[in-house]
């Protein structure tokens, strides 16, 4: 049976319409657009983090609870750990957040894993989630935390080795 026009019309219609909606997809981000972009974003605060000494300028967000209270929390430190890391003092980050520099390469590690499996596919993997394990998980970090937390803020040795140089932020 031949097609009727307005038969011919309809198909144009879809058509358009299919054709449109392949446009507005082909406007989003790929994944290996958002990874490249991400890595652009770490490699920025990197160098910002390398050249602007957090020891001596205060452009850096304060902590709020050392602030407050002069106590320290499991991050204090963390920004000044990364500049004397990224020149190479491993010793004076691990007086400045020792929790974090010990977390460090896991991060980087998990981080890397997981960007490297989306370049590749040029799309975001899916993780599958284990409710249980992953509250098991949280409940670890954040014992391991607060331990960090109690520990760093006792008074004297050894504990002042763990209290971020030379003031807290
Ligand atoms: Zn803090």
């Amino acid at each position: 049976m031949p097609a009727t026009p307005t038969a011919v019309s309809h198909i144009t219609a879809v058509r358009s319409t299919a054709v449109r909606s392949t446009g507005l997809h082909g406007t989003r981000l790929s994944t290996r657009t958002q990874i490249a972009l991400a890595a652009c974003a770490c490699g920025g605060v990197s160098a910002f983090l390398y050249a602007v000494d957090p020891n001596r300028h205060t452009v850096y967000p304060q902590c709020l609870l050392y602030n407050a209270t002069g106590i320290y929390c499991a991050g204090c430190g963390a920004t000044r750990a990364i500049h004397a890391l990224l020149h190479g003092r491993a010793i004076e980050a691990l007086h400045d957040n020792a929790l974090f520099v010990a977390a460090l390469p896991l991060l980087l590690y998990v981080a890397g894993f997981y960007a490297l499996a989306a370049w590749r596919a040029n799309a975001w993997p899916e993780i599958p989630v284990d409710g249980r394990a992953l509250a098991r998980r949280g409940i670890s970090i954040f014992l391991l935390m607060v331990a960090f937390v109690v520990l760093r803020n006792l008074p004297g040795w050894p504990f002042d080795w763990f209290k971020p140089v030379p003031s807290g932020g």
